[in-house]
């Protein structure tokens, strides 16, 4: 088993209670045909927020304001900058998508479960899809800042061009620079096709899955027939509401 981590002092971290701020956009990048990072400047300094937190734009359209949520994909050290990564799929993802740097937007925030406040004392394992990477970019960004010890798998699929992962390029490189940390690139296949064949007692391990609608219960049923228990595992569903 493993213990508390004694040698190193990880920070803890203290997210804002929800706020209106406005944010000015700073950079706009094509990921994958449809997922787009998009980098925002918040102009309220006191912002502070969790891994796995989101902020909810607010848009005006026919006279109606109406607003979305959004995962924060970016590390809480970058504030007062925060990361957005968006799949065009309607409406709201393509006004954000089709921002450019110049262009401000209201947000509110932070909210949001699957989140960390502190170094976790288990090994982790990440399963995402699509753009159900951004919170968990957020979570693994900040754990190799901590140098977090305890070995993290990332397995990430894409649904919605599957020959192309958004922040591979990131993954790889990490990969290089922190030892404990193991990325499976799933190409063309679902995730399912490598779970069983991973080299990690998932029984010691804290499971995050961040996927679309239905594929969040079917990752969930993945791991739970693999011997993972329910209360190893958690799960954030992007929907539209
Ligand atoms: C907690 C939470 C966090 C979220 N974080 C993100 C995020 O970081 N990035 C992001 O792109 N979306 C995210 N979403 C989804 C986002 O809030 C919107 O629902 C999504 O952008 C669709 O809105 P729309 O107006 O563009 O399209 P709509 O017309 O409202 O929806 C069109 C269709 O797209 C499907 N859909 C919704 N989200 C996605 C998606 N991400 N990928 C593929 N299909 C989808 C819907 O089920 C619907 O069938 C999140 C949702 C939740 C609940």
């Amino acid at each position: 088993m493993y213990g508390k981590e004694t040698m190193q002092s990880y920070e803890v971290l203290r997210p804002s209670q929800p706020m209106d701020c406005w944010a000015t956009v700073v950079a706009s990048t094509q990921l994958s045909p449809t997922i787009k990072s998009i980098r925002l400047r918040l102009h309220d300094q006191s912002f502070r927020f969790l891994p796995g937190q989101a902020i909810w734009p607010k848009f005006e359209r026919d006279g109606k304001q109406f607003t979305k949520i959004y995962s924060i994909s970016s590390s809480p050290s970058q504030c007062p900058e925060v990361e957005l990564c968006v799949s065009r799929v309607g409406w709201s993802s393509a006004y954000i998508q089709d921002l450019e740097p110049g262009d401000t937007i209201s947000v509110r925030g932070p909210y949001g479960m699957m989140t960390l406040a502190e170094c976790p004392d288990r090994p982790r394992l990440y399963i995402a899809e699509g753009s159900g990477i951004a919170p968990v970019k957020s979570h693994i960004e900040w754990l190799a800042e901590q140098r977090f010890s305890r070995p993290v798998w990332l397995i990430q699929a894409n649904p919605e061009t599957p020959d192309c992962l958004p922040y591979a390029d990131v993954w790889r490189s990490l990969q290089q620079t922190w030892a404990t940390f193991h990325y499976i690139e799933v190409l063309n296949s679902p995730v399912e096709s490598v779970l069983s064949k991973l080299p990690l007692n998932l029984h010691i391990a804290d499971i995050d899955i961040c996927a679309v609608g239905d594929r969040v219960s079917q990752l969930q049923d993945a791991v739970l027939s693999l011997g993972a228990s329910w209360a190893q595992v958690r799960a954030e569903k992007f929907v539209a509401f």
